[in-house]
């Protein structure tokens, strides 16, 4: 591969952020951005691990990969402005393959304002897929995980599960399963193609304080994230979890799983008091976004906070792996 004819083939003809002043073409990228609040964060998307070419084709690889970093953004209340993208090529990936990744991450680009300014291109044994982003934020709205306070409504956006059980039916665990067409490729969509909620945490400057965090790794980790971040137990419903109902149920040992610890949804969870619930509630209307109240805060009983599951009233620990310990 011509690492420089693939340089230029993925350089974009101009910035949609004025505030880059050299993007792709020198050592390193240079931006100029005056009194504000800067934002990052990296993810690594390795084949094998977080990700199958048998399951995937290349544009869902980097459209997913750079998901997971607008997601970042979006659970810390910013927007995104660059990202910076690091490859490692193996052997038996084509030129026109990995322009396939860039063109799924500049599919996200276009979409939510943001540009490539820079990266690394190495050759290697396992495809690679390394991507950071920087956005800004008001500091007044910066979402903490340690800003969950007691008496919190803890609420979610969209439905929990979609994404793993997508990938269930991608790697053909489905046996059990019986769903109609329809409702296979939903999953399967979710699960290429989740919807990083920025559109959410935008726009909800007006809520003085709300902590978030976006679900990578399945809600009971996340809550659990939140519970001892902020110092407080959460207390959560499971009846009350959203997940896609289907014509058939899924057999409820998977679903469960899959609502509890399919991570890759990319959705909110978080908290605010129940004075500013009622912005936030009509926020989320006026953008189409599902959202549940799913629990509450509370101050903590033992001498660590723990996430509480309360189901047909019986209370139990949900621990960060999905499991229930009485
Ligand atoms: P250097 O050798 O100085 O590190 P490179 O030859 O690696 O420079 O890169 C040249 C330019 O191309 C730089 O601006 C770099 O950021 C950009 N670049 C290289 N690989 C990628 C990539 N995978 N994605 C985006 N930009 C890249
Ligand atoms: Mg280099």
């Amino acid at each position: 591969m011509d690492e420089f004819s693939f340089i230029r083939s993925i350089q974009q003809s101009s910035y949609r952020q004025p505030s880059v002043v050299k993007g792709i073409g020198d050592d390193a990228a240079v931006f100029r951005t005056s009194g504000k609040t800067l934002v990052t964060a990296v993810d690594t998307f390795v084949e094998g691990i977080h990700f199958a070419t048998e399951t995937m084709n290349f544009k869902q690889v980097g459209y997913r990969a750079l998901t997971a970093n607008l997601s970042d953004l979006a659970a810390m209340g910013a927007r995104p402005l660059y990202y910076l993208a690091s490859i490692v090529v193996p052997s038996w990936c084509s030129l026109q393959d990995i322009e396939e990744i860039f063109n799924g991450m500049d599919e996200l680009g276009i979409k939510y304002d943001c540009d490539l300014i820079g990266g690394d291109t190495v050759q290697g044994k396992e495809l690679t897929l390394s991507v950071t982003i920087i956005g800004e934020v008001s500091e007044e709205s910066v979402r903490y995980r340690q800003d969950v306070q007691e008496n919190d409504i803890i609420f979610t956006t969209g439905t929990l599960g979609n994404s793993a059980i997508g990938l269930d039916l991608l790697l053909g665990h489905t046996k059990t399963y019986d769903l109609t067409k329809d409702e296979i490729t939903f999953f399967i969509e979710r699960h290429r193609s989740p919807t990083p909620r920025l559109a959410f945490s935008h726009g909800l400057g007006d809520v003085k304080r709300m902590a978030l965090n976006d679900i990578s790794d399945g809600i009971a980790s996340e809550l659990n994230e939140l519970a001892t971040a902020s110092n407080v137990d959460i207390l959560i419903d499971y009846e009350k979890l959203p997940y896609t109902k289907t014509k058939t149920e899924i057999p409820a040992s998977k679903l469960r799983a899959a609502i509890l610890s399919g991570g890759e949804d990319f959705e909110l969870v978080g908290a605010v008091s129940t004075d500013e619930w009622e912005l936030v509630e009509q926020h989320a209307k006026n953008l189409e976004i599902p959202l549940t109240k799913i629990g509450v805060a509370r101050a903590k009983k033992g001498d660590m906070p723990f996430v509480i599951l309360r189901e047909k009233q019986i209370e139990t620990v949900l621990s960060a792996t999905g499991y229930n310990h009485l």
